[in-house]
């Protein structure tokens, strides 16, 4: 593997650190950290996101003509690696990670203008239209059918599991415009206004009380035909590259790992019962150190992408295999901190946010207080962005050429 820091890198690893000290407040940081959902809500996500894009340090998904970083694969990673450490909250990758690459590279000079700087502000806020009641693995039998009726479609149909719908403004969809040709073939990709008479937004509360997701209903919701995103029938291709930007286009081991070395402090500060601490355990030791090694096996997996990325090549389908581990870390790591916690870690607060002023007062510490909200939540990690099975598939065709 030909990465290296070079002294350039690491100068930015600098700059970074730098930064962080001086503009990640302890609300931002203790929003990010007692925020036990996937996703971190807006109040704390937006008000990062702002000083970032002061700084230019926002978009790095994105080419530099429309406002991205310039950095390279490897100074991304290191951004996210930094911010990881420091307990930076993690930002909507709705609209940078998802949107913007998908309008940078298929939208019109229009599109870009009109979106890109909004998306930025944070004057937009995205969410994603894919899944459909009875449509998720099998995305492309989806039905939410759009009709051209003169210089705009009407919509009909619905979408579920629809993350931060009661945020956004836009969604961007994928809609059926043709039934009569292939199921692929058929599939549009508009972008729809999500404050209008015809759209209703219903919420789904998970397992541990939190409100992320919901089903969005389309009942003849409208959209000017300048929405559309390339041309109709083009919908499937466009899903495809931004799918693939779900899966690979964020680096999870810097996460992970920052994540683990807190277990680690915790395990040396927690008593054992017999004269120690749990630190100096074999078995809790043991377990943590294979978390810990299956996290910088996925860290090289993540470099390797990054080295084909600096010679221009797109990540491709070895982004399932990072989806997959990922996913699963993810949840072998909130296993772990619900042991950890043991009979405290059975609380699960109703009440929401868990940071502020009116947060509810944890029961032990405030890791005890979130560890089965994060358990719980962390289940959706082998479903979202396609579950396990399809990444699987996706593996066994594609990669291995089964
Ligand atoms: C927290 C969360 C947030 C989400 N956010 C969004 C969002 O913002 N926008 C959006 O569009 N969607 C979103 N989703 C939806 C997500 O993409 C789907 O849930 C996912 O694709 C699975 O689809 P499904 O739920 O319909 O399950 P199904 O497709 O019905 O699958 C049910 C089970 O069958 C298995 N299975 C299905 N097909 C195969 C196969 N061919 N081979 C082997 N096994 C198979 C699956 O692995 C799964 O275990 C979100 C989901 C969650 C949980």
């Amino acid at each position: 593997m030909d990465i290296d820091f070079t002294p350039q890198d690491e100068a930015f690893r600098e700059e970074v650190r730098a930064f962080l000290d001086d503009k990640l407040s302890d609300r931002l940081r203790d929003g990010a950290r007692r925020t036990p959902g996937v996703f971190v809500e807006p109040d704390i996500g937006l008000e990062w996101q702002r000083i970032l894009n002061e700084k230019g340090w926002l978009a790095s998904h994105w080419p530099e003509e429309d406002g991205g970083t310039g950095w390279t694969p490897v100074q991304r990673y290191i951004f996210e690696k930094e911010c990881a450490l420091a307990g930076a909250p993690g930002l909507s990758v709705l609209g940078l990670k998802l949107i913007g690459p998908v309008l940078c590279e298929f939208g019109t000079p229009e599109q870009k203008e009109r979106f890109l700087p909004r998306i930025l502000s944070g004057e937009d806020y995205w969410c994603q239209g894919y899944s459909e009641p009875g449509s998720g693995s099998d995305l492309a039998s989806l039905k939410t059918r759009a009709v051209r009726e003169g210089d705009e479609y009407r919509v009909d149909g619905s979408k579920i599991w629809t993350t931060h719908a009661h945020y956004a403004n836009w969604m961007f969809c994928l809609v059926r415009t043709d039934s009569e040709t292939s199921q692929q073939k058929g599939i549009s990709f508009l972008l729809i206004p999500m404050e209008q008479d015809g759209i209703s937004v219903t919420p789904i509360v998970t397992l541990a009380g939190d409100h992320e997701v919901n089903q969005v209903f389309l009942e003849d919701a409208r959209s000017d035909a300048s929405n559309l995103v390339g041309e109709e029938g083009q919908g499937w291709t466009i899903a495809k590259f931004l799918l693939e930007n779900e899966r690979g286009g964020s680096a999870h081991a810097p996460r992970l790992l920052a994540d683990i070395a807190k277990l680690r402090r915790r395990l040396d500060e927690e008593p054992s019962g017999t004269n120690g601490a749990l630190g100096q355990d074999p078995v809790w030791t043991r377990d943590l150190a294979k978390l810990k090694l299956k996290a910088e096996a996925l860290e090289f997996t993540e470099l390797r992408i990054l080295a084909e990325l600096a010679k221009g090549r797109r990540p491709g389908p070895q982004t399932s295999l990072v989806k997959l581990v990922a996913a699963n870390l993810r949840q072998d790591v909130d296993t772990f901190a619900m042991n950890l916690a043991g009979p405290d870690g059975l609380q699960l607060p109703a009440q929401r946010p868990l940071y502020g002023n009116e947060a509810p007062e944890p029961v032990g510490t405030v890791d005890d207080q979130l560890a089965a909200g994060r358990y719980l939540n962390s289940r959706a990690w082998t479903i979202f962005g396609g579950s396990d099975e399809v990444q699987k598939n996706i593996i066994a065709k594609t990669v291995l050429r089964l």
